[in-house]
Formats: C-alpha cells, structure tokens, sequence
C-alpha cells in the first residue's frame, strides 16, 4: 500500500491543486492533503475553512482524505505512514525551492521521497496568491477554483469591506 501525503497552504485549494491530487490519486493508492497551519504567514482562510474547501472539492475521489498539521511535514507523513511527498511544479521558478525542499526532506528522512507532478498547462500559471488578489478586485474567478471556493471568496472579501 503506497500512501503520499501532499503538503501546502492550500489558501483556498484552486484548480492547479485538484489538478495534481487528482493525478496522484491515480498513481498511488491513498493520497492525504495535508494543510499546513501555518504560524508565519498570516492566512486569508482559517485551518477550519481551508479543510472544509478541500474536503468539499475532494469528495468524489475515494482514496482522498484531508488532515491538518502543524511542524514539519517529514514527521507528519511519518506519523501518517506514508512514505511519498507529493509537489506539483508549475515552472522553472518552481524548481529550485522544490528541490531544496525535496533534498531536505530526504535527507531528515531517508526512507520519504518526492513525487513531482507537472501542472497540466491550462494551470501553469495558477496560484492560490494570484486567486486572491482577483477576488479581492470582485473579479471573476470561476476558471480557477470550484464553485464552492468561489462562494467562500466573495464572502470573505464582502465581510472585509463591510458590505
Ligand atoms: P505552499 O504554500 O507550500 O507553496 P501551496 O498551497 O501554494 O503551498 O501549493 C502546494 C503545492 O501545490 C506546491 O507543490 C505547489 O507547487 C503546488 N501547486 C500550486 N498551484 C499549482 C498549479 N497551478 N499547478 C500545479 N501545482 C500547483
């Protein structure tokens, strides 16, 4: 049984991501996204609201579950018994910090590898921090994140304009 563990803020899941968990559902045989509760960055969704999106948008996919954590991701998968990472790379730029990452965590531990997954190109140039920055605008995101992410969006950013 080949267990992977996909990290990240998800700050809100978009299409890119579902992208790669659901490739990676296809290739190994569980696969746990797992929503970091970040303490540096400050989130513009909660832990709670980041796992209830993710949750909503992965439900159709049976070997898919999501959990939250905290310290570092090597110890998570381990707790979790999984012994693959899952990335997606998006570009060049990408590259290079994924890689640092992949080569420390293979050396905290050696028994974890990392599995890229190129993004599929309509995704390439797509994050959760330019997702943000066009909602934020009141502009139409529907080609980047599912219907449900789309809702919480214009909630959060009504809310922080007092509308
Ligand atoms: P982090 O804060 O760790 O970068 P993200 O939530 O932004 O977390 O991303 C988690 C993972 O998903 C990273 O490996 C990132 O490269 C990948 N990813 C994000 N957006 C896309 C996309 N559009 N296509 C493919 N991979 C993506």
């Amino acid at each position: 049984m080949v267990r992977a563990v996909y990290p990240g803020s998800f700050d809100p899941v978009t299409y890119g991501h579902l992208d790669i968990i659901e490739r990676a559902s296809r290739v190994v045989d569980e696969v746990i996204v797992a929503v970091l509760v970040n303490s540096s960055k400050k989130p513009l969704f909660s832990i709670e609201e980041r796992v209830c999106m993710l949750r909503e948008t992965t439900r159709y996919f049976p070997n898919v579950r999501v959990e939250n954590f905290q310290g570092l991701t090597v110890d998570f998968a381990k707790k979790m018994g999984a012994r693959v990472m899952v990335r997606g790379l998006r570009a060049v730029s990408d590259f290079e910090s994924e890689m640092q990452i992949a080569q420390t965590n293979h050396s905290l531990n050696p028994e974890i590898d990392t599995m890229f997954f190129t993004t599929s190109l309509e995704y390439a140039f797509l994050s959760s921090t330019i997702v943000r920055e066009v909602a934020s605008y009141g502009s139409d995101v529907s080609g980047f994140v599912p219907p449900e992410v789309e809702k919480r969006l214009k909630e959060k950013y009504s809310e922080k304009s007092g509308l």
